[in-house]
């Protein structure tokens, strides 16, 4: 399968999860993957470790769990919760000794860079981030950070900004990097 084929894939199993879960955007927090995680038989353990090491998935003898670095802040963690449940839906048979240790030391590895595709899609679908750029009438190009701020406000969805940084450059609001060494 070609890479942006299962990138697509990605975006329709998020949905696809939403819809099973009834998520809204607007009201996904911690509370609601937590719910997920329970119907989905995922154990959470939060764990005390380096900054390297967002979360692991491990799975032995059946019994899914997910150690989330608690040093995370609370949109970060969010993100590495969803990214972990991609990891359960999908790669199970790609575990390694019984684990994958997410950080982004193995952000290139395409299992890592689609849990990153179905993380996004599952908390802020594109359309909807779309919608909202058009709504506050964003330009290509002609994006400030004052407009970023502006979009965190307005938009409602529980992300970073950096989260918001990867999709205004992914839809080329602003080039890559261009925000890199803001403080937001
Ligand atoms: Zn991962």
């Amino acid at each position: 399968m070609f890479r942006s084929q299962y990138y697509e894939a990605m975006k329709l199993l998020a949905a696809e999860k939403r819809l099973k879960y009834s998520i809204s955007t607007a009201s996904l927090g911690l509370k609601r993957i937590r719910e997920v995680y329970k119907a989905e038989g995922v154990a959470i353990d939060l764990w005390e470790t380096s900054y390297r090491i967002r979360a692991m998935y491990m799975c032995d003898g059946g019994d899914p769990s997910v150690l989330v670095n608690r040093n995370l802040p609370t949109e970060p963690r969010l993100f590495a919760m969803v990214h972990e449940l991609k990891h359960h839906y999908c790669d199970q048979t790609a575990l390694k000794n019984g684990q994958i240790r997410c950080g982004d030391y193995n952000a290139n590895e395409v299992i890592e860079k689609a849990a990153e595709v179905f993380a996004a899609e599952f908390i802020y679908p594109a359309q909807e981030f779309l919608d909202c750029a058009s709504s506050i009438g964003l330009e290509h190009a002609k994006v400030t950070p004052e407009d970023v701020v502006e979009f965190k406000r307005v938009c409602g969805a529980p992300v970073s900004y950096k989260f918001l940084q990867k999709r205004l450059e992914w839809y080329g609001f602003i080039e890559r990097g261009e925000f890199a060494k803001i403080q937001f």
